[in-house]
């Protein structure tokens, strides 16, 4: 099993200014929650890539990479959906000089929150629905059907007795 990195001191890398180091770290998310569902992250240990560059004395640039799957309902049709992303991240730190950018994920002791960012970067990443496949056609809004498995489904347009009547009145 390799180890879990959720906290990467950056400082521990010890890089002047100019220099870079590139990192495969592996950090865990549990379970992520979207669009009020709960998704299970695979694999539950995420190998990421990390790449550090020292810019000024007290400045960062980094760059994370990773894929992930997630796996849970389908947003359209219910059944179970395996959706993955590949995930490109950029992150200044420039907490001195004249712009100050200060990351959300690095501390004054030059602490990376490498999962939190994971999760943040992931959430970036997901489109509006998390579905089983790009055109998922859903549920009927009649019958709850899977249009997916009978896409010629239909209904005949059953006219209801009392929207006849309505349709029949005369607004003027
Ligand atoms: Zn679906
Ligand atoms: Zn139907």
């Amino acid at each position: 099993m390799p180890q879990r990195t959720d906290i990467f001191d950056l400082g521990r890398l010890g890089l002047s200014s100019g220099e870079g180091r590139r990192l495969d770290l592996h950090t865990g998310l549990g379970p992520f929650h979207y669009g009020g569902q709960a998704y299970a992250v695979e694999p539950e240990l995420i190998p990421v890539r990390l790449d550090v560059s020292r810019t000024t004395a007290s400045g960062y640039a980094l760059r994370l990479r990773f894929g992930v799957a997630l796996s849970g309902p389908c947003m359209r049709c219910l059944e179970p959906a395996n959706p993955s992303f590949e995930v490109d991240a950029r992150e200044v730190h420039q907490p001195t000089g004249g712009e100050e950018l200060v990351s959300p994920y690095i501390n004054a002791d030059e602490e990376l929150d490498l999962a939190g960012w994971t999760r943040d970067a992931l959430a970036l990443e997901l489109p509006a629905q998390l579905t089983c496949r790009e055109d998922c056609l859903g549920l009927c809004g009649q019958c709850g059907a899977n249009l997916n498995e009978d896409p010629e489904h239909t209904h005949e347009a059953a006219p209801d007795a009392r929207w006849a009547k309505l349709s029949e009145l005369k607004f003027d």
